[in-house]
């Protein structure tokens, strides 16, 4: 069943400020996933704020049969209690599609046919690595008949906005990202339109998630401005890292929170985000430490860096 735009429940009204947890169901959840719900949670209910959690798992070949449970789990050890249901991206894909549709029938968006070995011989790139689009299918598809992705026209002026912890951002679409899919040709919708969608579709006001998503932002707040849908405040946190100084993700095997010791990791994630917590507080039961952080959170205190060891 779709969920319209406009179905967003509003008969709790806590202050406004709607915040909002979006984990990706590739895997259990880890401690660099912990920060982002810890803080993105402080952040909403000091505020009097609604916090929502949604499932991203627009991606169903990706997805991990069992990780969801494995999250709601988690997060519900962790004493990190979300409001109204849980959504899900996968049962969103009429409001994505009608998106989809706008963005085309304005011509704000193209099919491109052009496949990842064409493009990958494309001497501009963008930071991530990957080849900005050089155009070909901008006017017609090279390649008639073939799937085609569905990718977004960007612009020459450049997209500024002030993060609450990194402060001034700004990037040319054009110069620095190029055209960017927004359906992939095997179909699949991708993460900038979902995420788009669904963060108006859910009211959300402010989204406080991993630096690693900073890049992204801008893509983020152009479709925004495109759809004529609110921008929210964007807050992005340090990335954890490992002790070899990779990335703590699923992909790169990092271990699952043990569900054992919530009290160990939400005080060692409160530690990592700047907040000080007192020693003695160090694997209280979860309400006792959420209780002290519900006091004491200040999101100025989280180091407003890209990315800190783990074990600091
Ligand atoms: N689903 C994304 C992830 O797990 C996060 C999306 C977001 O917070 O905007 O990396
Ligand atoms: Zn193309």
């Amino acid at each position: 069943m779709s969920r319209r735009s406009l179905a967003i429940d509003l008969t709790v009204n806590r202050g406004g400020i709607r915040g909002r947890f979006a984990p990706s169901p590739t895997g259990a959840l880890h401690f660099g996933s912990l920060v982002a719900a810890l803080a993105s949670f402080l952040e909403a209910r000091q505020n009097q704020g609604t916090w929502l959690l949604r499932i991203e798992d627009i991606d169903g070949p990706r997805a991990e049969p069992g990780a969801t449970d494995a999250i709601l789990r988690a997060l519900d050890r962790h004493g990190l209690h979300w409001d109204e249901s849980v959504w899900y991206q996968s049962q969103r894909q009429d409001c994505y599609r009608e998106t989809l549709e706008r963005l085309l029938h304005l011509d704000l968006a193209y099919p491109c046919t052009c496949t990842r070995r064409e493009l990958a011989s494309h001497p501009i790139r963008a930071h991530d690595g990957s080849p900005i689009y050089p155009g070909y299918c901008q006017n017609g598809v090279c390649q008639p008949g073939r799937p085609a992705a569905i990718r977004l026209r960007v612009a020459n002026t450049p997209v500024v906005f002030q993060d609450a912890l990194r402060g001034h951002q700004e990037q040319c679409l054009e110069r620095e990202v190029g055209d960017f899919v927004i359906r992939r040709a095997d179909g699949l919708f991708a993460y900038q339109l979902a995420v788009v969608v669904d963060d108006a579709a859910q009211g959300i006001t402010q989204v406080v998630r991993g630096g690693d998503l900073l890049d992204s932002t801008p893509r983020q707040i152009y479709l925004q401005n495109l759809l004529s849908l609110p921008t929210p405040t964007y807050a992005h946190l340090p990335v954890a890292l490992d002790q070899h100084g990779y990335k703590l993700s699923k992909q790169s095997g990092a271990a699952p929170l043990d569900l054992d010791q919530p009290g160990s990791a939400l005080w060692s994630a409160l530690h990592f985000l700047g907040q000080n917590p007192p020693p003695d507080l160090n694997g209280e039961p979860p309400t006792t430490i959420l209780a002290w952080a519900h006091a004491h959170w200040r999101l100025e205190q989280v180091p407003a860096v890209p990315a800190m060891p783990m074990h600091r």
